[in-house]
């Protein structure tokens, strides 16, 4: 009898935010091309991880490269919108503008490949009840973009939308054509961004590597007998070195009191064990997951 492999996907998004300065950089970009992503591209090759990596297509589009180091290595190249820019957040934009955006960085990211593009995750996970039906019209097959029952949403922008999460399945699933977090009979399907309370992200890995070891613990006795799979959310802008601008922190909410939370407190505690540590503690994740037999592997395959 052949034993199920258990499934953990190591999923990245690619893009210009300086977690250290706040908002959108080229400088950033760089740094990512140059220093993040090659770190994280050998981290996986001597672990033997193919992966999906979400791109901004408009910073693909500028540096092509950042797109072509990761196919030889058969990692899946997947969407992660037009623009990191929280403007034009999906969550804010009608049914036309969500196409227009998806339709725009899909071709980008299917030229510079040459493979189709099939995956998406909204950038800062903000997503409306236009976007199944956008995704599917310009040929989106997988959306992560739902991360079930995480409850730091207060925290995150766009957070009113996020509390469908709070009801969302906890395995992947065929969407609701106008509810990603809902099961439904659309042909898009979601892999949703693992959590329990506590996002299983890169961020909590820095954070706190305390809260980070009991929500892996948590997520292994749930998926070790089940369909479940795990996916964990990095980013290749937490394992570069930023040196710290002396500006103004960037207000960004609306009232004050969200302001003390969403923007102060976040710049705070986010910007703990940035570059090599970041790159060590994930490589604990890593081994984590390989002593227990997972197979890592792309939001394509499942
Ligand atoms: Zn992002």
């Amino acid at each position: 009898m052949t034993e199920m492999k258990k499934i953990c996907l190591l999923t990245n998004d690619v893009e210009t935010t300086s977690i250290l300065n706040g908002g959108l950089r080229n400088e950033t970009g760089i740094k990512v091309w140059k220093e993040g992503l090659p770190r994280l591209l050998d981290l996986y090759s001597e672990f033997n991880v193919k992966s999906t990596f979400f791109f901004i297509a408009d910073f693909a589009q500028e540096f092509p490269e950042i797109v072509k180091m990761v196919l030889p290595y058969g990692h899946e190249v997947a969407c992660h919108g037009l623009t990191h820019d929280y403007k034009f957040s999906f969550d804010i934009m009608d049914y036309e503008s969500q196409f227009l955006h998806l339709q725009k960085s899909k071709i980008i990211l299917e030229d510079i490949s040459g493979q189709e593009v099939v995956s998406f995750r909204a950038p800062a996970l903000r997503v409306n009840q236009f976007t199944p039906k956008a995704l599917i019209d310009t040929g989106f097959k997988f959306d992560s973009s739902v991360a079930p029952q995480r409850l730091d949403i207060f925290l995150t922008l766009g957070s009113k939308n996020k509390l469908q999460w709070l009801g969302a399945p906890r395995n992947p699933y065929f969407v609701n054509e106008k509810n990603l977090a809902r099961k439904g009979s659309s042909i898009l399907k979601e892999v949703p961004v693992s959590s329990f309370g506590i996002p299983y992200i890169g961020t909590t890995m820095r954070v706190s590597p305390f809260l980070n070891n009991i929500t892996r613990n948590l997520l292994y006795f749930e998926t070790k007998n089940s369909n479940k799979v795990v996916n964990f959310l990095i980013h290749p802008n937490e394992l570069i070195e930023e040196e710290k601008l002396d500006e103004k922190l960037e207000r960004r909410s609306g009232n004050i009191l969200k302001y003390l939370l969403a923007d102060v407190l976040r710049s705070k505690l986010k910007v703990r064990n940035l570059g090599v540590p970041a790159l060590e503690l994930y490589r604990m994740e890593l081994l984590f997951w390989k002593k227990k037999n997972y197979e890592f592997k792309r939001i394509n395959e499942i």
